[in-house]
């Protein structure tokens, strides 16, 4: 679907026609995404917030309606409650710095899950380290669900945060975030949701799911490389102090002391990438014109398909087997290494991931080095998918 809107799709790989498989990596950008950023570099660009003149207003203007744009996307209470980001990396490098150095001392617990992006663990692994605090792991079972049923057994009085992906990047698990988040809050602690796969499959709204931090990538929503969101409680956010120093996040800069702007402006020192932000904008648009559902039953359909395709071919594991999943299939044939594969169906024009995939627990819970990661998107077919059943019956053999 909407395939003509994504020019980059439209090419010849080793003489195959591309098939591009890595969505969970980062999604193609629609032509309007692109435009949206060009058009600004062409007839608008100038540092916003601080330029008193006509095209530092314009772009003031419009960075700051897409942060409202983004507010009522993911159903936030306030604007001031979304931080725009270099993405779901430093938001959660943000939240790990500057709410543990509020909250975080000696003894404290941290909980993360199995299944996490090392991004979601290697940031509390740091402020747990700087505050001599402790992390906490949920497991999964081997289906790849995440046994929420252990949750409570893991909290107690030093519990201070409790983090947790939304989907798995690896294992394509929807988490049941109510769930967590539900039994977070009975301990009075906070939950931090790693958005990142999760954006862009399923209609979010921080409010109803009541989470206290939501971050994502735009590059994963069709949107830019190099901007994301923070989305925190004003509770929170207002509580933290300055996660980076600079112009913009403060009210007066004296040697005797500093004072900090007002959110969101305090998390955010130096000049943004206005062009990605806007690109976002963009993105969102494209996603609310398709709808997020349509969106989401599209690669229901193409997971659906693709996975009963592969439970076709000799030796296939497939990991990650919970009933609710989104667009994302791993697996492994016979004992054929997964970095082989890869690089036999990119011959084939086939672009899929291989490897860890910034899971490396996720690896070690099966004892596998790693896995060949499908992953679908909008614009994906069955026949892409059919490519791609051909192309495994294909090299398959030539692995032993
Ligand atoms: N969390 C998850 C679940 C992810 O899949 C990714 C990207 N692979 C990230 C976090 C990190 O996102 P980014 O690299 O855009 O900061």
């Amino acid at each position: 679907m909407h395939r003509e809107l994504f020019p980059i799709l439209d090419q010849q790989v080793y003489n195959h026609p591309l098939v591009y498989l890595d969505n969970a990596a980062t999604t193609q950008k629609p032509l309007s995404v692109v435009e949206t950023m060009s058009d600004y570099y062409l007839h608008q660009n100038s540092n916003i917030h601080r330029g008193a003149h006509h095209l530092a207003e314009q772009a003031t203007e419009r960075y700051e309606a897409v942060r409202r744009q983004v507010q009522q996307f993911i159903g936030a209470a306030h604007s001031h409650e979304i931080v725009f980001t270099r993405g779901t990396t430093e938001s959660i490098n943000l939240v790990a710095a500057s709410f543990g150095q509020q909250f975080l001392r000696a003894g404290d617990e941290v909980v993360v899950s199995e299944m996490e992006h090392h991004s979601n663990i290697v940031p509390w692994q740091l402020a747990c380290q700087r505050q001599g605090a402790r992390l906490r792991v949920l497991p999964f079972d081997d289906d790849g669900i995440l046994q929420v049923d252990q949750l409570a057994s893991l909290l107690n009085e030093h519990t201070r945060l409790v983090a947790v992906t939304q989907v798995s990047n690896t294992l394509g698990t929807v988490n049941p975030l109510q769930e967590i988040i539900a039994t977070a809050h009975q301990h009075h602690i906070p939950v931090l949701v790693d958005g990142a796969q999760g954006i862009a499959h399923i209609p979010i709204d921080v409010q109803a799911l009541g989470c206290d931090f939501y971050c994502f990538s735009a590059h994963k929503m069709y949107g830019p490389m190099g901007v994301g969101v923070l989305y925190g409680r004003e509770e929170w956010l207002d509580q933290m102090p300055p996660y980076q120093g600079g112009g913009e996040m403060i009210k007066e800069v004296r040697f005797d002391g500093t004072t900090y702007n007002e959110l969101p402006f305090k998390f955010e020192a130096g000049t943004p990438a206005v062009a990605e932000v806007l690109g976002l904008g963009s993105a969102i648009d494209f996603m609310q014109q398709v709808g997020v559902e349509t969106i989401a039953r599209h690669e229901q359909e193409l997971l659906a398909y693709a996975t009963a395709q592969l439970q076709q071919i000799d030796g296939m594991r497939i990991f990650g087997n919970a009933p609710h999943k989104t667009s994302v299939v791993s697996f492994l044939v016979g004992d054929a290494h997964p970095y082989d594969v890869g690089t036999l169906l990119d011959k084939l024009g086939i672009a899929v991931r291989t490897g860890h995939h910034c899971t490396q627990p996720v690896m070690d819970h099966y004892g596998i080095p790693g896995t060949v990661r499908a992953s679908f998107a909008i614009y994906n077919t069955k026949e892409e998918v059919d490519e791609l059943i051909r192309a495994l019956e294909r090299i398959v053999p030539m692995l032993g």
